[in-house]
């Protein structure tokens, strides 16, 4: 294990060194493919005290214009309809969870370099509209609570600050269960969300309004797509609960923006060959996931796998694992 941790950290520097001489076109030879990248959310600073998801405006900036320069950017739609440029990179850039920060910051950059962009969008049914783990990871950095009782166990705050029972994190934890119990996060933290609320919190949590996805959606650079209602692992509840969450993702957002939805990303890319065959049944054609769990799914030519943006590598040492087309 240490050996093969050492080789990695070896080959990972040594793409970066040759990225540092410019020499990064060096290892496209035979790297020439295609892969579809998930961002989450944009901010003004890439702040990882929360969570892994946000890289800062500059940064996706930078990125695009590093796409644009080596890479052939192009829409999911092309992507599934294998319109690629044989000698590069090929990239369809998606945005997972629909948080309005996509819409303030990361907007702006796509349609200046004109960059097609795929949007999937949770559609919280609740009043209060927050994704739950946006909600838990804000909690859990602010409250001066060490431990909490949730769901009959005592959950305290370990060497990392997260909550855990018996070495799980309240966060895995949540990922087991039905909304229903999840959402008995907001009343154990309900202080807590009171004292922090607050506008500058709002690029870390605010969903896009309907306004927002309209817009989204008449421009024809992007499209929206669903990623269910909750963000509830559809793996953990019943085949029951998890289909109706993803018949309603759709029908809702059709509903907004007064058009089909055909592409649809499992939150926390966990799938099951029923619910994806439930997908394809009520019209879903494109089928994200975050990882392939074997790889007889890579046959389905609907399902594709994606790349998620690492926060805490530099951009070189990303370019470096985009190229290889993992992390490993
Ligand atoms: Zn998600």
């Amino acid at each position: 294990m240490l050996l093969l941790r050492i080789k990695y950290r070896l080959a990972l520097l040594y793409k970066t060194i040759l990225f540092q001489l410019g020499l990064g076109n060096h290892l496209l030879k035979n790297r020439y493919g295609e892969r579809i990248l998930v961002f989450h959310s944009l901010d003004f600073d890439g702040n990882t005290d929360y969570n892994s998801r946000f890289v800062s405006k500059d940064y996706f900036e930078a990125l695009i214009q590093y796409f644009l320069e080596h890479y052939n950017l192009i829409s999911l739609d092309d992507f599934y309809a294998q319109k690629f440029k044989k000698d590069m990179l090929n990239i369809a850039i998606t945005f997972d969870d629909g948080l309005s920060n996509n819409y303030e910051l990361a907007l702006p950059i796509l349609e200046k370099y004109k960059v097609p962009a795929t949007f999937f969008i949770t559609t919280i049914p609740e009043n209060k509209k927050i994704i739950w783990s946006d909600f838990l990871d804000l909690v859990t950095y602010y409250t001066p609570k060490k431990e909490i009782l949730f769901n009959g166990n005592y959950f305290r705050k370990n060497h990392k600050k997260e909550f855990a029972y018996q070495g799980i994190t309240l966060k895995n934890y949540c990922t087991k269960l039905d909304y229903e119990k999840i959402k008995l996060l907001y009343e154990v933290f309900e202080e807590d969300w009171n004292n922090i609320n607050s506008p500058q919190l709002e690029t870390y949590w605010k969903l896009m309004s309907q306004e927002q996805l309209q817009e989204i959606a008449q421009n024809p650079l992007f499209t929206i797509g669903a990623h269910a209602m909750t963000h509830a692992n559809l793996v953990a509840i019943s085949k029951e609960k998890a289909q109706q969450e993803i018949r309603y993702s759709k029908t809702i957002l059709e509903d907004i923006i007064k058009n089909k939805i055909t592409a649809f990303a499992f939150p926390f890319g966990t799938y099951t060959d029923e619910l994806v065959d439930h997908c394809e049944e009520i019209g879903f054609s494109k089928i994200l996931l975050l990882d392939y769990n074997v790889e007889k799914d890579s046959r389905k030519s609907a399902l594709k796998n994606r790349f998620v943006i690492n926060p805490y590598i530099s951009k070189n040492q990303l370019l470096a694992c985009l190229l290889k087309g993992s992390y490993r």
